[in-house]
């Protein structure tokens, strides 16, 4: 298992984590990791007995986001990751709705009620005894919580139990050719379940995670050198964050000779982006992966071949990992050639957490072959051709931009939250085949004589509430949205309107 795993690399001194912050280069060590995160966990049996509460980690990319994790899951509590760069109103739903008994705060930022740097400073530096490093977590013990853009407007809570992230783990890591000392990349946040994938597939066999933060991600220059200095083996992002450094041509194997392979999941691979990758870097594969952070990050891959990229066709989400099985529902939810895509399996999530309601609208068990199979309803339509899964599209409002989960219903409630605005509708505006950006049709009710300025107004307003890619590009003031006969808003009458 997992944990037994990163046990056995405690002892070494091998780097489990390497960080670059305004030009210094932190290098955390697996013994720092193991012994940091023994003293958190001897820290949470100590102060929180038998309460096991959900602990909620906020912060970025310090390695000490690390000993939190592991810390934690020794301790046998789950961990909720919560990037600092979330609005305030967003994390304060987060907290209401985990309501934790011990949350730490690994930021720069304040944070009401949290154990700061400084707290677990003294944490890790405490003489506490030595900590069995096993801590044997049961399979249906949750391990992490990662909350995800809600349709009405609050994050939801998708909770991972040991068991998933096992069997998630064995199987990435039967994509590459992994050996100890392997570096990964990160480039998501920890917040979002594609970290999970290079995190726990570098912790898990003895790598060594890269990881770019924010500040880094938005400026060239630094990336490049972060990317040039990292000796990255194992590529993980989304291919929109690889289509961001594809615009430089100084991006190719040279500035990364050692690359072997990419490895994308969270949005639509395009032909396009694989056939210059394999242009630039003819030394490295290419693996398209699929799965929602419901089914524990990804649950089908396909290597790309340069016949598939240079043809130009929608390219294929692959086959489903052993323990899975991929199935289509018609419109009436029954088993079909193409529909929605029905994932079941040993990685389908527990549930939201705290949320019966929603939990049983999309998992529900079903029996394959006299097994009762746990079933998650992902709302993405698909299909099969020649053997090869492929997705294509959505059952609902929920979309991909740059990589990111939005539910559009959840920018339309936290706009209806600004006093001016009275009614609207979010739409994607789609260019190659993805969506380019997001558009909003408001209603103020009153008259809008500058509606730049207004726009400005609302954008500024809106990023209290939610994740800056979030916010829309563009806002269209209308005296009203036009409805469809049963009263719905009409969103093909707005998606026709100049944009
Ligand atoms: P998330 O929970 O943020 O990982 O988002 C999951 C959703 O991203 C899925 O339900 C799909 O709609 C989309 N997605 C993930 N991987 C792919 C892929 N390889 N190709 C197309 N869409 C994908």
């Amino acid at each position: 298992m997992l944990l037994e795993r990163l046990s056995n690399y405690a002892k070494t001194n091998a780097p489990c984590y390497v960080y670059e912050k305004r030009g210094e280069k932190i290098i955390y060590h697996y013994r720092q990791l193991a012994r940091d995160s023994d003293r958190i966990a001897a820290y949470l049996t100590e102060t929180l007995g038998e309460d096991k509460t959900p602990v909620v980690v906020y912060g970025h990319k310090s390695p000490f986001m690390l000993a939190a994790f592991i810390g934690c899951v020794k301790s046998g509590r789950c961990y909720v990751p919560v990037d600092e760069y979330t609005p305030a109103t967003r994390v304060e739903q987060i907290i209401n709705k985990v309501a934790p008994k011990c949350i730490f705060n690994l930021s720069e930022r304040p944070l009401q009620g949290a154990v700061d740097m400084e707290g677990f400073s003294e944490i890790i530096e405490a003489d506490a005894p030595e900590m069995d490093v096993d801590i044997q977590l049961e399979a249906e013990d949750l391990y992490y919580i990662i909350f995800t853009s809600g349709s009405t407007g609050e994050p939801k809570g998708v909770t991972i139990p040991y068991r998933c992230l096992d069997h998630f783990v064995n199987w990435a890591l039967s994509l590459v050719d992994h050996r100890e000392g392997l570096v990964f990349l990160n480039q998501a946040p920890f917040s979002f379940d594609l970290s999970v994938m290079d995190l726990y597939m570098s912790l898990g066999s003895g790598g060594c995670l890269h990881a770019l933060d924010k500040d880094t991600q938005s400026d060239y220059k630094e990336l490049y050198l972060s990317l040039s200095r990292s000796n990255a083996k194992v590529w993980v992002s989304t291919p929109s964050f690889v289509d961001l450094c594809l615009a430089d041509r100084q991006f190719n194997q040279e500035l990364m000779p050692k690359l072997e392979v990419f490895l994308f999941c969270g949005e639509i691979l395009s032909p396009k982006t694989a056939k210059r990758l394999m242009d630039r870097f003819p030394r490295a594969k290419v693996i398209n992966t699929y799965g929602p952070t419901e089914s524990t990050v990804a649950v089908t891959s396909v290597k790309i071949s340069p016949e598939m990229a240079a043809a130009g066709e929608v390219l294929p989400i692959g086959r489903p990992k052993p323990g899975t099985i991929l199935a289509f529902l018609d419109e009436e939810g029954n088993f079909s050639d193409s529909g929605e895509i029905l994932i079941l399996g040993d990685t389908v999530s527990a549930g939201y957490f705290k949320e019966p309601e929603k939990t049983s609208q999309v998992f529900k068990e079903y029996d394959i072959d006299g097994k009762r199979l746990p079933g998650y309803h992902t709302g993405d339509l698909g299909y099969i051709k020649e053997g090869l899964y492929y997705c294509s599209g959505r059952t609902d409002n929920q979309i991909k931009l740059n990589g990111y989960r939005i539910e559009l219903g959840d920018v339309e409630a936290n706009l209806l939250r600004l006093p001016e605005v009275r009614a609207c509708a979010v739409l994607p505006v789609y260019g190659s085949g993805k969506v380019q950006r997001l558009v909003a049709y408001v209603v103020t009710g009153e008259e809008v004589p500058d509606p730049l300025e207004k726009a400005a107004e609302l954008r500024e307003a809106l990023a209290a509430f939610v994740n800056g890619y979030m916010i829309p590009q563009r806002f269209v003031f209308l005296d009203e949205l036009p409805r469809t006969n049963n009263g719905k808003v009409d969103r093909k009458a707005l998606s026709e309107l100049k944009q």
